[in-house]
């Protein structure tokens, strides 16, 4: 067998402290950067890791790129998926593909800097369940996205009845009791940053500076930034609709009172009714508020709909290995449903 390898058995899953997801679409420019300083992180700290790439549907070879690198300290799993699911659904994957007593969630782009990795196991290692990092300053973003971003947190923390903490990302670590707790949450509008948060467990939370993206551009457009925000307080919270019936009331009461007036005039003051501006001005908001109600209505059906199919959150291409193993398999010295990892 090769010197290289060792065969694990079942005990697979028992065999690794730390898994690194790093979730990816088209990053190709950022890997090399992203594997050397997970690697050297990795090397200091000298416990069993493995790094799962979940790669999201790329086309630029990213994934490739990875398996063509044998040269990690840790044990590289790159779980393609069949098309681009979008970064929920990918965590997702790499959630339920972890083996670790542990599993952090870093960004590829080297935005979460893999340097505090020893730093939230020493947390995890005093016993709490989830390290959070949260953002102290966000660098390399424009101040329109630093803004809305600020302002998201807080109208989701507004509107939600779970406290979802301000200013943290997907950064963070869990212990393996949280992951299976996550695992229990089948819905499939996926806003993990709510998930997180509804698992709870005990919880520290470390500042940290946000680094500028090493390389490459933002898989998020306004539009789809808009998405997610839309996502995260719908699916966390019921008060849109609350707020739709305030606005009907008071909808209602205005226009109440503002025919009330008119037929005060009327009488007291023998007015001439001449309605045409107010009429359509009251109808034009009137029929406003009402497309605004079956709008947000809408979104809720609409959600209740996409659960009620029951799609999985994504389906997975393979689930590829190391080339060693690869070469192993080949020369017919492992099984493909095996498991292996490098000796170091
Ligand atoms: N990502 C992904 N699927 C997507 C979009 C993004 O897996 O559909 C990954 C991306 O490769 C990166 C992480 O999610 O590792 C964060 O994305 P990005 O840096 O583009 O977002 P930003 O940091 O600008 O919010
Ligand atoms: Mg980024």
């Amino acid at each position: 067998m090769n010197a290289n390898l060792k065969l694990l058995s079942e005990s697979y899953s028992e065999r690794f402290v730390l898994s690194v997801i790093v979730p990816m679409f088209n990053e190709h420019e950022v890997l090399p950067q992203c594997l050397e300083r997970l690697d050297a992180v990795i090397k200091e700290l000298n416990i069993t890791t493995e790094l799962i790439f979940v790669d999201d549907g790329s086309d630029d070879g990213s994934a490739e790129y990875l398996l063509a690198q044998a040269s990690s300290s840790a044990c590289i799993r790159i779980v393609r998926l069949s098309r681009n699911f979008g970064k929920e659904s990918a965590l997702t994957a790499g959630l339920d593909h972890a083996n670790g007593a542990a599993v952090i969630i870093l960004d590829a782009d080297l935005q979460d800097p893999p340097e505090l990795i020893p730093e939230m196991i020493k947390q995890w290692q005093s016993g709490v369940d989830v390290v959070l990092m949260q953002r102290r300053s966000r660098a390399g973003e424009s101040w329109l996205k630093r803004n809305t971003a600020h302002l998201f947190y807080r109208l989701l923390q507004r509107t939600s009845n779970l406290k979802i903490p301000v200013d943290v990302g997907d950064f963070r670590l869990m212990s393996r009791r949280a992951v299976d707790a996550l695992k229990l949450l089948p819905e499939r509008n996926r806003f993990m940053k709510g998930l997180f948060a509804w698992v709870g467990m005990p919880t520290v939370v470390l500042k940290y500076d946000r680094e500028p993206r090493a390389a490459g551009t933002t898989k998020w457009g306004y539009l789809s930034l808009m998405q997610l925000a839309l996502e995260g307080i719908m699916s966390f919270s019921t008060s849109p609709l609350r707020w739709v019936m305030l606005l009907g009331v008071l909808a209602a009461f205005f226009g109440g009172s503002f025919g009330l007036l008119i037929i005060i005039k009327a009488i007291v003051f023998g007015d001439a009714v001449h309605g045409y501006p107010s009429l359509i001005a009251v109808i034009t908001f009137l029929g406003g508020v009402q497309l605004l109600s079956i709008g947000i209505v809408g979104e809720y059906v609409g959600k209740t709909y996409i659960e009620s199919k029951q799609r999985p959150n994504y389906l997975v291409r393979d689930v590829t290995k190391i080339p060693e193993v690869r070469k192993a398999e080949a020369s017919g010295i492992a099984k493909t449903e095996a498991f292996y990892v490098k000796a170091s």
